[in-house]
């Protein structure tokens, strides 16, 4: 049976109740429900514990798919106490790693309209991120910032708009990653759309992201890498830009 992916709903929320609904060799644990992100689309699985009903902890390790997106597995560190099925828990994420992995996440995004080359690959962290985009030209980290802190400080709702694979099939045009394939195959398509009528930008993620662009916070390029001829690297931290001279 599918999961029942509550974050792609509302990616606020931290915790829920879920029922074992099978365990796999590797240790991998499915439930009804979850509100565990699964790595994908650049961004990292959630962490966190499981708490079973006489109050003892499980810790999780990881969140990942299984051979489909319909399969969440979570998957406890070693040495966990096994769990049965059919068992009722309440699932905790870690949320000030998750929080800061949607703030980072949102980031990408921002960086996306200020700089509107190509996207070729992405990798959203807890302290850094990564965004490579085909493109010759030379751009200033210090002006990137800038115009990325623009967009936080004005504050742009960000939200979901949900489409289907064949809308987004019909209209090609709106994916702006070369390589990172779409959340198609669930049926629908989530958009994120930033600002009052996507007027800042939209485009096709299954991630988790904040819900206004000023909880971002202050965020900096720390670092623009050559990566190839036609391949810019940018890195993305927290916190305000460091003088490295
Ligand atoms: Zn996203």
């Amino acid at each position: 049976m599918p999961v029942n992916a509550l974050y792609r709903d509302d990616s606020y929320l931290s915790t829920c109740e879920a029922v074992v609904t099978a365990v796999h060799d590797d240790g991998g644990i499915e439930f009804d429900q979850t509100c565990f992100y699964a790595t994908s689309g650049g961004q990292p699985g959630d962490t966190g514990f499981l708490e079973r009903a006489d109050g003892s902890k499980i810790v999780l390790g990881q969140t990942r798919h299984g051979a489909t997106k319909d399969i969440i597995l979570h998957v406890p560190l070693a040495d966990q106490a096994p769990l049965t099925l059919g068992e009722t828990l309440v699932l905790h994420v870690d949320w000030a790693r998750r929080h800061k992995l949607m703030r980072m996440h949102t980031a990408c995004h921002l960086l996306s309209v200020v700089c509107s080359y190509p996207i070729t690959g992405a990798a959203v962290g807890e302290d850094e991120s990564r965004v490579d985009f085909d493109m010759t030209d030379t751009i200033d980290k210090d002006e990137v910032t800038a115009k990325l802190m623009a967009l936080v400080n004005e504050n742009h709702p960000v939200y979901l708009q949900w489409i289907t694979d064949e809308e987004l099939a019909a209209n090609p045009g709106i994916v702006k990653s070369k390589n990172v394939r779409p959340p198609i195959g669930l049926g629908r398509v989530s958009l994120v759309c930033i600002g009052e009528n996507s007027a800042i930008d939209s485009q096709p993620c299954g991630g988790t992201h904040v819900a206004e662009t000023q909880e971002a916070g202050q965020i900096h390029i720390a670092k623009i890498e050559k990566k190839g001829k036609e391949n810019r690297r940018f890195r993305i931290r927290f916190g305000a830009p460091v003088d490295e001279a």
